[in-house]
C-alpha cells in the first residue's frame, strides 16, 4: 500500500495511498472523498490522503473506546505495555531515513533536521514514556491506623491533534504517553503533512500494537473528522498543538463535555541578548533561534532585543551570518532553510513583512519571496530581519511564524524583562548573558513556559513543557503527563 522512498535518489516510486486506521482496519473515508498532499519544495503529488468525516472520527472514537473498555491495554503491566512501545521505537530507528525523508518531502524540514533530530526524538518519546511509566514512584501517606496512596489509572479515550510543523515528532510527543499510561488514542495529524503518521501507524501495527489501541484518521477540524474528537462525550482527554485560534475553538468544544483538554499554542518568544554575552555564542544560537526549522517552531525567538551598547556590533554579526544561510532543496543535507508548507502561508509570512513596511519598519535583509532555479516551484522566503519598530507594533506582537526577525532594543534588564514579558503569549524565551545572578532572576520573573539560558532548543522530557497566555493551557512532559493522561484517584484504608 505504502510505498517507500530510496534515501539515496531521494525519490518517491509514485503517490502513498493513505488511508485510515480505524479498530486496526484500514479504511478509505467513509464517503470516499480525498484530498493531496504535496512537496512544498516542488509541488509533486506525494500521497492521496482520505478527507474523514464526522462519521469517520466518530468511527474512530468507538473503536478506541471499544478498546479501552474491552481490554486488555488500560490494565497491562506498564512493563508489557512498555515493551510494545520499545518495539515500535525500534522500528522507527530502523526505518528512520525512509521516515525522515517522507518528514522532508511532507513538509519542507531539512533533512539533517528530519535525520538527525525529529525522528530519533520519535523513537526517544516512545522509549522515554515506556521507561517513565514502569518506574514512576508513587505516593504513600500512613498517618496512625489511616493508611493512604493515590492510585494514577489511565483516562480512557485520548484525541491528538497534532500541527504540521514537526509532524510525527509533535504527534509521538502526545501519544507516547497517552499510550503508555494506558489510554486508547485516536490520533489527527495535520492535513498539510498525513505521510508520516500514516506510515508510524502501520510500524506500530507491525510491532505489535493491539488493534483499536492506536487509531489514526485524517483530515480537516470543525464539522469533519476532527468534529467527534473534540465534541463526542466517549472521549476522556483531548491533547492539542496548533494555533491559538484553532485552540479556543477546541477549548469551547470540550467545555460542552467538560473534557479536560491540555493546548500547546502559538508563540511570540523573546530572545534577549546582554553586552556581557559571548557573542560567538549568541549570534549562531539566536540565528537557530529565528531561522531554524524555516521560522516555523512555536519556541521560534521572533523577538530579538539587543542591549543598545552592542546593538550595532551584534546586527553586524547576526545579519552577516543570516545571509549566509543556505536556502534550497530541503532534501539536500547542505541546507538550513527549505520552503514554506504552503502558498497561503507563504502570503500570511509576506503579509506580515509587508505591514512591518506600513508599520516603519526597516527590512534589512530579506523581505522578497525567493525566485531563481531550483526555487521557482516551492514556497521559498528568504531570512528576513526587520528593525525600526516597537513592541506596540503589530508584528513585534502577532504570531508569523515564518522566518522573520523582529529586532528591538533596550538599555536595562528591567526594560528588557517590561518588553518580554508585554505579549500575549508566554511560551519560551532565551536569554545570553555571563552574568549568573542576571539570568536567575529573569528566568524567575519570565512569563514563558521554558526559558533557555546561553543555549536553545534542549530538550528534557521529564521538565514540564507547554505556555502561558495564548500560548497554552496545561503543561505535559515526565509527571505533567501523568496528571493529564490519568484519573489520579485517592486510596484511603482504616487499617
Ligand atoms: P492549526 O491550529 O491550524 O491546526 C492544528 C491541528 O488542529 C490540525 O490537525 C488541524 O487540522 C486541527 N484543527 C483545525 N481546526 C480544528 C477544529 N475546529 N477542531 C479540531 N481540530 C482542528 O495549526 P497549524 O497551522 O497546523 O500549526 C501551527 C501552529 O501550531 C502555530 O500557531 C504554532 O505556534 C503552533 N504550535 C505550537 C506548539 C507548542 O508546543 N506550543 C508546537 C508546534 C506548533
Amino acid at each position: 500500500m505504502t510505498q517507500t522512498l530510496n534515501p539515496q535518489t531521494h525519490a518517491s516510486t509514485e503517490p502513498v495511498q493513505v488511508q485510515n486506521l480505524i479498530g486496526g482496519q484500514w479504511l478509505d473515508a467513509s464517503d470516499g472523498e480525498t484530498f493531496e498532499t504535496r512537496d512544498p519544495h516542488d509541488g509533486s503529488l506525494l500521497g492521496v490522503v482520505p478527507r474523514g468525516s464526522a462519521q469517520d472520527g466518530q468511527a474512530a472514537v468507538d473503536a478506541a473506546r471499544a478498546a479501552f473498555d474491552d481490554g486488555p491495554w488500560a490494565w497491562m503491566s506498564p512493563k508489557e505495555r512498555g515493551k510494545i512501545l520499545h518495539a515500535v521505537a525500534d522500528a522507527v530507528d530502523d526505518h528512520r531515513e525512509e521516515l525522515a525523508m517522507l518528514e522532508t518531502r511532507d513538509g519542507g524540514k531539512t533533512i539533517t533536521q528530519s535525520l538527525h533530530a525529529e525522528i530519533p526524538r520519535v523513537a526517544h518519546n516512545l522509549r522515554f514514556f515506556a521507561d517513565y511509566v514502569a518506574m514512576a514512584g508513587n505516593e504513600a501517606y500512613p498517618d496512625g491506623d489511616l493508611f493512604s496512596y493515590t492510585l494514577y489509572p489511565p483516562a480512557g479515550v485520548v484525541s491528538a491533534i497534532s500541527p504540521w510543523n514537526a509532524p510525527l515528532m509533535l504527534a509521538t510527543w502526545k501519544i507516547a504517553p497517552a499510550l503508555a499510561f494506558g489510554n486508547t488514542v485516536v490520533l489527527k495529524p495535520a492535513p498539510q503533512t498525513p505521510l508520516t503518521a500514516h506510515r508510524f501507524a502501520q510500524l506500530a501495527l507491525e510491532a505489535g500494537m493491539p488493534e483499536g489501541v492506536l487509531n489514526v484518521v485524517h483530515g480537516f477540524g470543525g464539522d469533519e473528522v476532527a468534529g467527534p474528537l473534540t465534541g463526542s462525550r466517549k472521549v476522556d482527554r483531548i491533547t492539542f498543538t496548533g494555533s491559538s485560534a484553532t485552540g479556543v475553538k477546541i477549548l469551547q468544544a470540550a467545555a460542552v463535555n467538560h473534557i479536560p483538554v491540555s493546548a500547546e499554542m502559538g508563540g511570540k518568544s523573546a530572545q534577549i541578548v546582554f553586552a556581557d554575552a559571548d557573542l560567538d555564542i549568541a549570534v549562531p544560537k539566536a540565528i537557530r533561534g529565528i531561522f531554524g526549522g524555516n521560522g516555523q517552531v512555536c519556541l521560534s525567538g521572533t523577538r530579538l532585543l539587543v542591549q543598545n551598547s552592542i546593538r550595532e556590533e551584534f546586527l553586524a554579526r547576526f545579519v552577516e551570518e543570516t545571509q549566509k544561510l543556505t536556502i534550497g532543496d530541503p532534501k539536500d543535507p547542505a541546507t538550513f532553510l527549505g520552503p514554506l508548507i504552503e502558498q497561503d502561508h507563504l502570503d500570511k509570512v509576506h503579509g506580515y513583512v509587508e505591514l512591518a513596511r506600513e508599520e516603519g519598519g526597516e527590512i534589512v535583509t530579506g523581505g522578497q519571496r525567493l525566485s531563481g532555479e531550483g526555487l521557482d516551484d516551492g514556497f521559498y522566503y528568504p531570512p528576513t530581519v526587520i528593525t525600526g519598530l516597537t513592541n506596540q507594533d503589530r508584528v513585534a506582537r502577532e504570531e508569523i511564524f515564518g522566518p522573520v526577525e523582529t529586532v528591538l532594543g533596550f538599555d536595562t534588564e528591567e526594560e528588557a524583562m517590561a518588553i518580554t514579558n508585554d505579549s500575549d503569549y508566554g511560551l519560551a524565551g532565551m536569554l545570553f548573558t555571563s552574568n549568573l545572578d542576571r539570568a536567575h532572576r529573569m528566568a524567575s520573573r519570565w512569563k514563558a513556559g521554558t526559558v533557555w539560558i546561553n543555549t536553545f532548543f534542549e530538550r528534557d522530557l521529564r521538565l514540564p513543557f507547554g505556555g502561558e497566555g495564548s500560548s497554552g493551557l496545561g503543561r505535559e512532559g515526565g509527571q505533567y503527563s501523568r496528571d493529564f493522561f490519568t484519573e489520579p484517584r485517592a486510596v484511603t484504608i482504616r487499617l
